[in-house]
């Protein structure tokens, strides 16, 4: 109890920071984000539209941190719409393909849902749980490693499994990574997954994991593929 009152007493000051914070941080990096793009696009020489990209990649990090700070300040009750779902998995692949690159892992695309199949859900919500918990896979594992994205229908449930082959975790630790700032990086926020757990939990999702130390980790993220989300639950 006494961690859980430090824990809520920790969320009400960060979320009073955050709330003003953020607001001060997006409006600046609105307008560099749309410069780097333009410059991004002008450049010819290959080498420069390079490293541009990766400036271009590292705002988008900055960008997803801040929305971590304000989605853990003030949770918002999920806008669900239509996706469909694989062409929305490929374009958040795509995304942080760059960056995997860099660290010399790839993405491999393991989907076993049809073309046409749809999840109805909160894009932007979703795309932050994909990009955490990709983001902690790239950062797990060693260069020349995969990371594989798997989807598959289960009854009314879509289940993608998002797996690593990297340092996996400890099994003391499997119950703490969901805590909010639980952290075992030296400039970790320990926000990513706490999170990701409360946009999936009010979607009336499930994320569990299986980690094997040394070995690699599976989050297994299983979410309705209708729209009988929780309202207000947060
Ligand atoms: P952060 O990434 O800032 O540390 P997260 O909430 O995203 O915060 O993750 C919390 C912790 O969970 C990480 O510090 C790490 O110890 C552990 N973790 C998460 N994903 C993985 C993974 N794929 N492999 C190994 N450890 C992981
Ligand atoms: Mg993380």
């Amino acid at each position: 109890l006494e961690q859980q009152i430090i824990v809520s007493e920790k969320l009400s000051a960060i979320g009073k920071l955050a709330a003003g914070l953020a607001h001060e941080i997006r409006n600046p990096l609105t307008t560099i984000m749309g410069f780097v793009q333009i410059t991004h696009s002008r450049l010819l020489d290959p080498v420069t539209k390079r490293y541009m990209g990766y400036v271009q990649e590292e705002l988008e990090r900055v960008k997803n941190l801040v929305s971590d700070f304000v989605t853990m300040s003030k949770p918002s009750v999920p806008i669900v719409k239509p996706i469909a779902i694989n062409a929305f998995l490929d374009s958040v692949l795509s995304f942080m393909e760059g960056q995997a690159a860099l660290h010399d892992i790839r993405f491999v695309r393991d989907y076993h849902t049809a073309e046409e199949e749809i999840l109805f859900a909160d894009a932007a919500q979703i795309k932050q749980v994909l990009f955490n918990i990709l983001q902690n896979a790239v950062e797990a594992s060693e260069p020349h490693q995969i990371v594989t994205l798997r989807t598959q229908k289960l009854g009314d449930n879509l289940l993608i499994t998002i797996s690593d082959q990297g340092s996996g975790i400890c099994p003391e630790n499997l119950t703490k990574v969901q805590n909010p700032f639980f952290t075992t990086k030296e400039n970790g926020t320990g926000l990513g997954l706490s999170v990701s757990y409360r946009i999936i939990n009010n979607h009336n999702g499930e994320i569990t994991i299986d980690s094997r130390w040394g070995e690699g980790t599976d989050f297994n993220i299983q979410l309705p593929l209708t729209s009988n989300y929780k309202e207000c639950s947060m």
